[in-house]
């Protein structure tokens, strides 16, 4: 599954071939995706609209319209992006094409169509149900030591458990939560309210600093991730504790210990997490 530095990937891919592009014709394969296709709106506010940005909440793509729609995107498990020519030999699971005066066309295309396309018109404008709740952006001004201990007070969870919580922060999966505690220097296991002020800074920063490596890597590679361009993302950025169960830590040479927390699978060192 995309997580978050892999669909800001796909947004900054995007923009230099979709902004200022009219979408001239939707063309749709009429397949369920995780929820209904909303074939009108898609006619009736993205078709002959002009795209103005593309902005991204949480692992949401949002494509603002001319028109004031926005197609909210989301790949699900499988979904992909890419640009092709005009025309060019549809695919398996091509389940949108975007026709663009560019002379190109973007594709939604998804396998096990867990992805969902929606279209938020400007009748119906209140803020939507998919991002009610959602917690702060990482990567935003938001994400601060003092939101974070205001979040975790009276909380008895696990750094690792409260970091993957999106009503607490949005799109941190369990790869990157592994690895950002490495490089805060705190065990996965650890109860937040153990945490002091000096701590969360670390968290703060170490979150900014391994998501902002991961964008500049190309999202790191999962599953059949494809960035926005149509190549195979694979410029895998080096984890360095996740999977490395057994192997030696590359800061102090200790052995990176595995445990499971919440079902899901840890990693860290004994040594330089505490
Ligand atoms: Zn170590």
């Amino acid at each position: 599954m995309p997580e978050l530095p892999e669909v800001e990937t796909i947004r900054r891919g995007l923009i230099p071939r979709l902004v200022g592009c009219t979408i001239k014709r939707v063309v749709l394969s009429n397949r369920r995706l995780r929820l209904p296709v909303p074939r009108a709106k898609l006619k009736g506010w993205v078709q002959g609209s002009q795209v103005q940005s593309v902005d991204r909440r949480a692992k949401y793509l949002l494509v603002n319209m001319k028109s004031g729609a926005v197609l909210v995107l989301h790949l699900g498990m499988t979904g992909r992006l890419a640009f092709f020519t005009n025309g060019a030999p549809r695919r398996p699971h091509d389940h949108l094409r975007f026709l663009l005066d560019s002379g190109m066309e973007l594709r939604f295309n998804d396998v096990r169509r867990f992805g969902s396309i929606q279209v938020l018109a400007p009748e119906d404008r209140e803020p939507p149900k998919i991002f009610a709740g959602l917690g702060a952006e990482p990567l935003g001004p938001d994400f601060s030591t003092p939101y974070l201990m205001k979040m975790a007070r009276n909380r008895t969870k696990p750094i690792k458990n409260f970091l993957m919580d999106a009503k607490v922060v949005v799109g941190i999966g369990n790869i990157y939560a592994n690895e950002i505690l490495f490089v805060a220097g705190i065990k996965p296991t650890r109860a937040v309210r153990t945490m002091g002020r000096a701590t969360w800074d670390r968290v703060v920063e170490a979150t900014r600093q391994v998501l902002d490596k991961a964008i500049a890597c190309g999202g790191t590679t999962i599953s059949d991730y494809v960035n926005s361009s149509g190549e195979a993302g694979y410029f895998q950025c080096e984890l360095k504790v996740y999977g490395r169960g057994g192997e030696r830590c590359q800061s102090c040479g200790s052995e990176i210990s595995r445990v499971v927390l919440s079902g899901r699978a840890s990693f860290f060192c004994p040594a330089c997490q505490k």
